[in-house]
């Protein structure tokens, strides 16, 4: 016999808007969680159209089932179906709608639907979904919109911190350490605190940038207490390789970058790509088992949360429409499927149109791009005889991803993590850097002066007032060869105050010393990152080129090229200082350039009467 379809209902009046509530209510993996779901695991390869097959059990019940893709609406409604293939329940749908209220609040509705496939499922409906989930439901929304309200890291719902035995004084030894290190005491002190306080979720991935974010502190503050707190024993990193389409990670995490390689496949999107410093790989942080043991199985793997990029997903099958109103930030956006060629590129402005067609067609998608408003009304169309999932996606990657590009040019992580290097024979673009090269000036006339031994010990100092500069803004020396130094900048402008800072320092050194002057260039431009002696460097014809470059040098100067006077932070600086530094145009031919000649800037203190 067919038993009817049960269905629930429950509605909530919450402070937060739908906004602020959706990255914890969409977060399914978290409400499964703090509702006390059993873990769920994959039982098979991804489907058409990201359908999955999970299955949980527990100590009573094992089910099976393939899910559908969750549709969403960012950040109005989302929804699942699991059909089961083993277990009482034959299917069930859940439904989350939040509309926003003229207070500023949310009236949030969810409902689930649960068709028994027998007489258990029959029975045990009604008490496991209609009285106990149905408790445990509304108690988690309430929960996430006070801490939507709060804006709170950590968020502690129900779990009880589970320090490792000894922790406690381990703890306050890493703090006594950390704070010697340099580390300041307040951001040494909220980290500790997170470690002992926060939840296993929210523990498993530590994002720096977003914990800066949240403290209001600075970002680069956060990742090099992150780092040192990698080396005193509090944390552990690893290296996530982020799909370009989903930017998922799970599968691909390694723990030294002697596993990262350039190659990568995405089991959720079928894809192989390409893996890059400065957009695929992220380094992210969670407490060393010494300290806390975190335990981050999936309750769920694919709801709006683990793509957060990705404001609307809607499943339709073939011939068939149906309407949606987003919010969307302003931006660019793509519209794309996940087995036709191709996108409609879109672009968010306060000026765009308030409503549009998007037509899945096998003839591919219109060329031009849409402008649309940041709150449209849109016809999702599928004209194809297949069931399309349709993905509006945000193309800006989140700025809050520490990357390897970024990370690796920090003077703090090559100190501390210095064996941290690519497999040999590997090479992996960094996108683009700014290369630093320099050189002492006169330095065998200098010898010959003051004999070998006094002269090395000069170098040694100059070594370190350099590295000093470059540390203090934010880039990382690479290596020295003779008396020369390489160092990379991810911005051109900091490469620029490095080594003008380095230079002033050199020109007026403490009395009794020698001043030096030092031959300068910089340039911008892709690089490759590769091992050099089992240490973390980079080559490619910008690195050639400001070799090059550095020899038109005079000393107590530096040789810009094009590139870096292109960029509009440089520009600004030098407009600003223009009182105190002097810019003059050069004209060069380079050898191996096909006698082609480069227009340069020299930069220099204006000389004092
Ligand atoms: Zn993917």
């Amino acid at each position: 016999m067919t038993y009817p379809e049960f269905h629930y209902r429950w509605e909530l009046q919450l402070q937060s808007s739908p906004q602020d509530l959706w990255p914890y209510v969409a977060d399914t993996n978290r409400f499964n969680r703090d509702t006390q779901v059993p873990a769920v695991q994959e039982i098979g390869p991804v489907q058409t159209n990201a359908r999955r097959l999970l299955r949980f059990s527990n100590r009573l019940l094992s089910f099976a089932w393939e899910e559908d893709p969750f549709d969403w609406t960012y950040p109005y409604r989302f929804g699942v179906v699991r059909r089961y293939q083993t277990g009482p329940i034959a299917q069930m749908r859940a439904l989350l709608e939040m509309t926003p209220q003229s207070d500023g609040g949310t009236q949030l509705v969810y409902q689930v639907w649960a068709q028994p496939r027998n007489f258990w499922g029959w029975i045990g409906i009604p008490l496991a979904i209609g009285r106990v989930s149905a408790r445990r439901f509304q108690a988690a929304f309430k929960r996430y919109d006070e801490v939507a309200q709060s804006g709170a890291v950590p968020i502690t719902l129900r779990h009880a911190s589970h320090l490792t035995p000894g922790a406690k004084r381990r703890l306050e030894v890493i703090r006594q350490r950390l704070v010697q290190d340099g580390a300041d005491p307040a951001l040494v002190d909220r980290l500790v605190h997170l470690v002992q306080e926060a939840d296993d979720l929210t523990l498993a991935r530590i994002r720096p940038y977003h914990l800066a974010d949240r403290w209001d502190a600075p970002r680069r503050d956060v990742l090099e207490l992150a780092l040192l707190a990698t080396r005193a024993g509090l944390l552990d990193f690893q290296w996530e390789i982020l799909c370009p389409l989903c930017r998922g990670a799970s599968d691909r995490v390694h723990h030294t970058l002697t596993d990262v390689t350039s190659a990568a496949h995405c089991q959720t999107c079928n894809i192989d790509f390409h893996v890059n410093f400065d957009r695929s790989v992220e380094l992210t942080f969670a407490p060393n088992p010494a300290v806390r043991a975190i335990k981050a199985p999936d309750f769920c793997v694919a709801g709006p949360q683990v793509t957060p990029h990705i404001a609307v997903q809607q499943l339709l099958p073939p011939h068939t429409q149906r309407q949606i109103t987003p919010i969307l930030e302003a931006g660019r956006y793509r519209l794309r499927t996940m087995t036709l060629p191709g996108g409609q590129h879109v672009r968010v402005t306060a000026v765009g149109q308030s409503q549009a067609y998007f037509h899945a067609t096998n003839d591919g998608w219109p060329p031009q791009e849409l402008e649309l408003a940041p709150v449209p009304s849109l016809q999702l169309v599928n004209d194809t005889d297949e069931e399309q999932l349709l993905i509006l996606e945000r193309m800006v990657w989140s700025d809050q991803a520490a990357t390897a590009a970024e990370v690796t040019t920090l003077q703090r992580f090559r100190d501390l993590f210095a064996d941290e290097a690519l497999r040999p024979g590997e090479q992996i673009s960094v996108g683009s850097l700014t290369i630093l090269f320099t050189d002492l000036v006169d330095s065998t006339q200098m010898y010959r002066e003051i004999g070998d031994a006094t002269a090395f010990g000069v170098v040694m100092n100059h070594f370190d007032v350099l590295r000093e500069a470059i540390d203090a803004e934010g880039g990382a020396l690479v290596k020295t060869i003779g008396d020369a130094v390489m160092a990379v900048f991810r911005r051109p402008v900091s490469a620029l105050k490095a080594i003008l800072r380095a230079q002033a320092v050199l020109a007026k050194p403490t009395p009794g010393q020698r001043p030096l002057r030092l031959r300068a260039a910089l340039h911008y431009g892709p690089s490759i990152a590769v091992s050099l002696n089992e240490q973390l460097d980079y080559f490619g014809s910008t690195i050639n080129m400001a070799a090059r470059l550095e020899k038109f040098s005079l000393g107590g100067d530096v040789v810009l090229s094009d590139a870096i006077c292109n960029d509009p932070e440089i520009a600004e600086f030098l407009t600003e200082q223009q009182a105190q530094l002097q810019v003059e145009p050069l004209s060069e031919t380079l050898k191996g350039y096909d006698q082609e000649c480069f227009s340069l800037w020299r930069v220099g203190k204006k000389i004092e009467d």
